[in-house]
């Protein structure tokens, strides 16, 4: 029985292989949208970034804050208007590095208002959904990524910025459904970072998972060295020798699935 199961697997090896393995190989989206909160968030997924480009695919990063309270002791540069200048600038370099497109930056302050009280917060909230509507209709991505609910590094600012995506591709207000991937770290993605306290997500779940190459790797380390003002050279080095050390060179994700069958009960 086993001999004649081996035969018909290999007169139909094609049919037996899609069987055992049903892993699918989605067609290149034409257009990929990742929207993040702070200037250097995009290095969470940056060697996609840099893979998705280079195949030809056109790829836009949205920034929702500028960043004005990132303020470093190595640094030294006081929070406001001179960080925002810079944040600014690393962050254009960080696309070039990756040969994506110019960064698109929301007006949202980091620390959402959270730090002048809840009417700001609210206004914050509103604003970056409003400017954020605005741009995925107008460049209509096919696929749009952010941080899942753990939110990387668990800041209020990324979860926040999940969630108005989240909320605004539910709201129905686009003109369009695009496809909504959540980035997830693994759990043992979040151990290589170590005193980072990194989130994750069980991995069972990020059944999307995206390889990437050594040239796509090379990118996200050249693109992390732009962000000097949040990064000393020690701390960027030491995060690049960590991703160099680790030879499982693939991003994980999950699709946001909306089922639209309806039930009358749960
Ligand atoms: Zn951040």
């Amino acid at each position: 029985m086993l001999k004649f199961f081996s035969l018909l697997c290999l007169t139909l090896l094609m049919s037996c292989t899609a069987e055992r393995d049903s892993v699918t190989e989605p067609q290149l989206p034409t257009t990929i949208m990742a929207v993040f909160a702070h200037p250097d968030d995009e290095t969470t997924v940056a060697p996609i970034l840099s893979k998705y480009a280079a195949e030809g695919a056109t790829v836009h990063l949205v920034i929702a804050t500028d960043g004005r309270y990132g303020v470093t002791d190595h640094a030294g540069i006081p929070a406001g208007d001179s960080l925002i200048d810079v944040r600014k600038d690393e962050l254009i370099c960080s696309c070039q590095k990756l040969g994506i497109e110019p960064p698109l930056q929301l007006t949202g302050r980091d620390m959402m208002g959270m730090e002048i009280g809840m009417d700001a917060f609210f206004g914050e909230l509103i604003g970056i959904e409003d400017q954020l509507e605005a741009v995925i209709d107008s460049i209509r991505p096919d696929v749009v990524i952010t941080f899942g609910p753990e939110g990387d590094s668990g800041h209020p600012d990324h979860r926040l910025t999940a969630a108005v995506t989240t909320e605004l591709l539910l709201s129905g207000k686009l003109s369009y459904l695009p496809e909504l991937y959540y980035f997830s770290h693994t759990k043992t993605q979040a151990a290589k970072f170590g005193d980072w306290h990194l989130n994750y997500a069980n991995e069972e779940y990020l059944t999307t998972q995206i390889p990437f190459s050594e040239t796509d790797a090379e990118r996200y380390y050249d693109a992390i060295r732009c962000h000097q003002s949040q990064f000393s050279t020690q701390q960027m080095e030491e995060w690049i020798a960590a991703e160099r050390a680790d030879e499982d060179k693939r991003i994980f994700f999950r699709k946001v699935v909306l089922a639209k069958e309806r039930q009358t009960g749960f």
